[in-house]
């Protein structure tokens, strides 16, 4: 296997206390280590990483995060994109942090978590992140780069996956020259540590309707169209064919890196496939065993669209 893109969690804490995850309840807390991040990229399997998404729990609380950063642009050569995922409470990090790469020849995204109009935000990700994460927006659209975008990154669930909120976002997002993401709410224990409080969903009813809005206002958007597809006729070919084999490459093309140290395919498995001290040696076979595939996620989506044709990793 040749990664491509890495799902990295660089620690296992946060400061919100999201109702559709259960991060924020670690008491054990961890960082993925420089040495860890080193040691990681220095196997084969991960020699031509193109696209690293970093997350947490709350990546930015890391004071050292842009240590962190520098390691994995050190010791990733090919590497294209960055995406920093945050839930937007430490604006003037976020600032800081995209100032240090103005002149480097990477993309880096910076995707703020923003879940509706402010009251409705505050009560699912159960702190006043509202006004921060709009600030964070703002600061980080300050820095005037063109190899730096914003991306309003919305989790839609039953309170909020409703048509308003779908129109409210995607004015918030054009407003303040962002794009919108958005996916419906993943029960997994490795990544939420949601399984036994998993959260209420969208009525299918409500998804379709969105969805059936949000490719016409966004048409060239790939993996909207993709999600439309899987919401409407539960099928999603890029992950599974029409044999319904899976033809997904997790665990092969991408994987997914906890703070603790353990590499999964993806952040739905629940097995663990290597460590950053061993890396990945051994490929997947039975894809589906520990997996309840298909999904339809972003972090899963892309790479499939970006390094995978007819099924061949490219
Ligand atoms: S969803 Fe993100 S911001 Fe919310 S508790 Fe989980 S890790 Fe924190
Ligand atoms: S759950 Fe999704 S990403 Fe994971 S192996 Fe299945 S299809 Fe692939």
């Amino acid at each position: 296997m040749i990664f491509k893109s890495v799902n990295l969690l660089c620690n296992n804490y946060c400061n919100n206390k999201c109702n559709m995850c259960h991060i924020w309840k670690n008491t054990n807390k961890i960082d993925l280590s420089i040495e860890d991040i080193i040691s990681l990229f220095s196997h084969e399997e991960f020699r031509e990483v193109e696209d690293i998404s970093l997350s947490g729990g709350e990546a930015l609380m890391r004071r050292d995060l842009v240590d962190v950063i520098d390691k994995i642009i050190e010791h990733n050569p090919n590497l294209k994109n960055i995406f920093l995922n945050t839930n937007g409470t430490y604006p003037e990090r976020a600032k800081n942090i995209c100032e240090k790469y103005i002149k480097n020849p990477l993309e880096i995204y910076v995707c703020v978590s923003i879940e509706g109009p402010k009251d409705l935000n505050n009560k699912l990700r159960g702190v006043e992140t509202y006004g921060l994460a709009l600030k964070t927006l703002e600061l980080v659209k300050s820095v005037g780069a063109s190899n730096i975008k914003t991306i309003i990154s919305t989790t839609f669930q039953f309170e909020n996956g409703t048509i308003e909120n779908l129109e409210y976002l995607s004015g918030l997002a054009k407003d303040l020259g962002s794009t919108l993401t958005f996916r419906f709410a993943g029960v997994s224990e490795t990544y939420y540590q949601n399984l036994k409080n998993p959260p209420k969903q969208t009525p299918k009813v409500n998804q379709l309707k969105m969805l059936e809005l949000a490719t016409k206002k966004f048409p060239n958007n790939q993996f909207l169209q993709i999600q439309k597809e899987f919401t409407e006729t539960g099928k999603i070919p890029i992950m599974q064919n029409s044999e319904r084999e899976i033809v997904c490459k997790a665990g092969e093309a991408f994987c997914f890196v906890k703070a603790d140290g353990n590499i999964y395919p993806c952040l739905y498995s629940s097995r663990i496939i290597g460590t950053v001290k061993t890396g990945v040696k051994k490929q997947i076979t039975n894809l589906g065993a520990y997996e309840p595939c298909p999904c339809c996620t972003e972090c899963h989506v892309y790479p499939m669209l970006n390094y995978v044709k007819n099924g061949i990793r490219i």
